[in-house]
């Protein structure tokens, strides 16, 4: 529990403000949740490390949280302004499976994700069991905002207040929007409902005022949010590009169907915070999913990181940043992270002492506190932990009272890790670890009998199965996989 207020940066208004709840002593958090065509690749999962650590930052401050991290598995096309084919029958078409089939796998996936990366257990509402509450909600708002096309029913952004504000779009093309539904009034305007074509059936499709057919993926975020968390939402978060055209649109629905004015007030949008984190960047191309074997986090498994190294990496950048991925940098931050493993370990026999009030701890607690009220300084607050796990010549109970304290917010569970779940161990690997261990008691009894000449051959035939053996590192890595 920390008393400091907890400022945070708002997209809408582009300014720092002081978080002050809708309703006292409670956090309502939306989090735009992935189309679940495909994997997620960790540029993804980057938006959601930052959900999670903004959810932390608020138990942390005291806020009883929910959070919503939505499923969209249906309606998202494969362009976010609202054109091309759509994701999820694509894919079902391609894999030879159901789209409900494809859905579920992905979900699936995507929640064994998030539970590597440490992040707390949120909702995860399915957009296919809101459709009857995305119709009920576009027959409000129809009378007023939309109109009719031969593809379906199409929302006119020209009948809101601000609309754009939040991407401060200076012309209604937006970023670049190409017009080629033919009939639309503005180029922004999107589809609320999507028509099935004459003659053709989708695989998920529903009746509706407007004809058989299936939501408009912006629809879905208006009517999950307000449903299960009321209006206005305290935080709304998602990507970056979210900021550009999916979160305009779904605020544009918001105010139509709120039958809300101008954006000044910032509470008409349907949150009153709204928040984006930067992309994961990559230079090979990697991250793209249709570029074969891409960036997921399985892939960092396989490659021998635990998954915990990609949230010490993530935390080491501000999430307003970007940040770029390299396989260089995960080793460093792997490391960085075994190195707090390891002080750690020291406390593990330590009982947690029930307060953390101690004057050696005063200042790295301050420089924590500070960092993280001020828009989630994850980058600094990081080093005020390693601060405190060098204080020296202090009570080990209220060391480790202090660094749970500090890891409750950061997430990377440091009192469950063990520095052995830190090794790198590819899975193309011929030795168990089991084979490896037996191996390096060997090498151990050969050097305690100073037979050098076995010792070296037993490193030799170990570094030909690809295991390096790491003698005399400062930070105590037994083996490494090379
Ligand atoms: P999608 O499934 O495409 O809707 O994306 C899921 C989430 O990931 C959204 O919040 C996106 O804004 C976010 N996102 C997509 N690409 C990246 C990236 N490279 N880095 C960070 N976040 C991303
Ligand atoms: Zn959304």
């Amino acid at each position: 529990m920390s008393d400091t207020p907890l400022k945070l940066f708002n997209s809408l208004t582009r300014e720092l403000e002081i978080f002050e709840p809708v309703h006292a002593g409670q956090a309502r958090v939306y989090t735009c949740g992935p189309t679940v065509y495909n994997y997620q690749h960790i540029g993804n999962m980057r938006a959601y490390v930052f959900a999670d650590t903004l959810g932390r930052t608020l138990s942390w401050k005291g806020f009883s949280l929910r959070h919503v991290i939505n499923i969209t598995d249906v309606g998202h096309l494969t362009s976010d302004a609202d054109e091309g084919e759509d994701k999820m029958e694509k894919m079902a078409a391609r894999e030879g499976k159901s789209a409900w089939d494809i859905a579920r796998f992905y979900q699936e996936d995507f929640e064994r994700d998030l539970a590597r990366l440490n992040n707390r257990p949120v909702q995860h509402p399915r957009a296919t069991d809101y459709v009857d509450a995305m119709i009920e909600w576009g027959k409000k708002i129809a009378p007023d905002h939309c109109y009719e096309l031969d593809g379906g029913l199409y929302f006119d952004v020209s009948s809101v207040a601000d609309y754009g504000r939040l991407a401060r779009a200076v012309t209604d093309d937006g970023e670049g929007r190409i017009d080629t539904v033919e009939g639309k009034r503005n180029a922004a305007d999107f589809a609320i409902w999507r028509k099935t074509p004459a003659g053709e059936t989708r695989q998920m499709e529903w009746d509706s005022p407007w004809g058989r057919g299936a939501p408009g993926w912006h629809l879905e975020c208006s009517v999950m949010g307000r449903n299960l968390l009321g209006f206005p939402l305290d935080i709304h978060t998602g990507g970056i590009d979210h900021r550009e055209i999916h979160h305009p649109n779904e605020i544009a629905q918001n105010q139509a169907f709120c039958g809300c004015g101008s954006l000044s007030e910032a509470a008409n949008s349907g949150a009153k915070i709204w928040m984006h984190n930067n992309f994961l960047v990559e230079r090979s191309g990697k991250m793209s999913k249709s570029a074969g074997e891409f960036l997921r986090l399985q892939l960092l498994v396989d490659k021998g990181y635990h998954p915990l190294a990609y949230r010490m990496m993530c935390l080491q950048a501000h999430y307003r940043s970007e940040l770029e991925f390299s396989w260089g940098g995960l080793a460093a931050a792997l490391t960085r992270l075994k190195r707090m493993v390891m002080a750690v370990e020291r406390l593990s026999d330590a009982v947690s002492a029930p307060t953390i009030d101690h004057a050696k701890f005063a200042s790295s607690l301050a420089k924590f506190t500070d960092a993280m009220s001020d828009d989630l300084g994850t980058p600094v607050a990081l080093t005020a932990l390693e601060d405190a796990l060098a204080v020296k010549k202090v009570d080990a109970g209220i060391k480790r009272a202090v660094i749970e304290h500090m890891d409750n917010v950061l997430g990377l569970d440091l009192f469950d890790l063990k520095r052995t779940d830190l090794r790198i161990r590819p899975k193309d690997t011929q030795m168990t670890e089991a084979e490896i261990e037996a191996e390096l008691i060997r090498r151990k009894q050969a050097r305690v009998a100073k037979d050098f000449a076995a010792s070296d051959a037993i490193r030799e035939s170990l570094a030909a199965k690809g295991v390096e053996v790491m003698d005399g590192d400062p930070l105590g890595w037994d083996w490494k996989l090379g």
